[in-house]
């Protein structure tokens, strides 16, 4: 009995893995999920959240979020965009038969340490053979909990400048800069697909209401602008996109609602 007890925990305690990832094929590469944590978030870091607003999208002051990274299998290469807190990474990678020394490229898109926390084991480099690529706007702006991380990786950093037109970061791979959120905050793009990094936080908020902004941003009106711009872009290129703080499965399509507003469909 209690051997049944103690196996029906482990079953309630360890998260399925298939909440933990999922796969999106795009023309070229295999896009993996590679989730973190899945929780119920308290909506009070909100800018522009008004009543109203939390009324029709919120009215018990929660939305879900999340917590991801992804994985980029392309021209046979393994391609992180960012590596969230560490905590399941590289569990998560284990699964889809990636060592930490297959890795050979990281994109970041912003140095918050929910994107780059995982660059570390132990205080050590975890990707021995990895470049990191961040742009020139974040990497001028280096938050001082991210330099040491860095400097694990001194040699083997590369700064580029996105625009606000695709431009080709490393082969099969745009970027495209989204500032605001953070000083470089920078998307990327893999044939149809788009990987928005904190383009969002409250998807169940800011898809319907996208000018509500939140405390983290570094400027939130400037966060705003991009948001409304890099969501026109994607419903002009039908682009399907990914986030890493989309809920579960992280990767889904966007609608225009009208307006300002807009729908997230969860991929299937
Ligand atoms: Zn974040």
């Amino acid at each position: 009995m209690r051997t049944i007890i103690s196996i029906l925990i482990t079953l309630i305690a360890t998260p399925v893995l298939s909440q933990n990832t999922f796969v999106y094929k795009t023309a070229n590469a295999e896009v993996i999920l590679l989730a973190e944590i899945n929780s119920i978030r308290k909506a009070d870091n909100l800018i522009g959240f008004t009543p109203e607003i939390a009324a029709e999208t919120a009215p018990d002051n929660t939305y879900p979020g999340g917590t991801n990274a992804f994985l980029i299998k392309i021209n046979g290469e393994n391609i992180l965009v960012d590596t969230g807190l560490g905590r399941e990474l590289f569990k998560n990678l284990e699964t889809f038969g990636v060592k930490p020394e297959d890795v050979t490229k990281i994109l970041i898109t912003h140095l918050h340490a929910d994107h780059f926390l995982g660059l570390q084991r132990d205080g050590n480099r975890a990707f021995p053979y990895a470049k990191v690529y961040l742009s020139l706007k974040e990497s001028e702006n280096t938050p001082e909990n991210a330099k040491k991380i860095l400097d694990l990786y001194s040699g083997d950093i590369i700064t580029f400048h996105p625009d606000e037109c695709p431009k080709e970061v490393i082969s099969g791979v745009n970027s495209l800069a989204a500032y605001g959120h953070t000083p470089g905050h920078t998307v990327y793009i893999v044939d149809d697909l788009m990987i928005w990094g904190d383009l969002t936080h409250a998807m169940a908020i800011q898809m319907p209401y996208p000018r509500v902004a939140i405390s983290y941003d570094t400027d939130p009106q400037m966060a705003i602008k991009s948001r409304l711009r890099i969501l026109e872009y994607v419903i002009k290129n039908k682009l399907t996109v990914a986030g890493m703080h989309i809920p579960y499965p992280s990767i889904g399509i966007v609608t225009k609602e009208g307006g300002e507003s807009y729908k997230f469909t969860p991929a299937k």
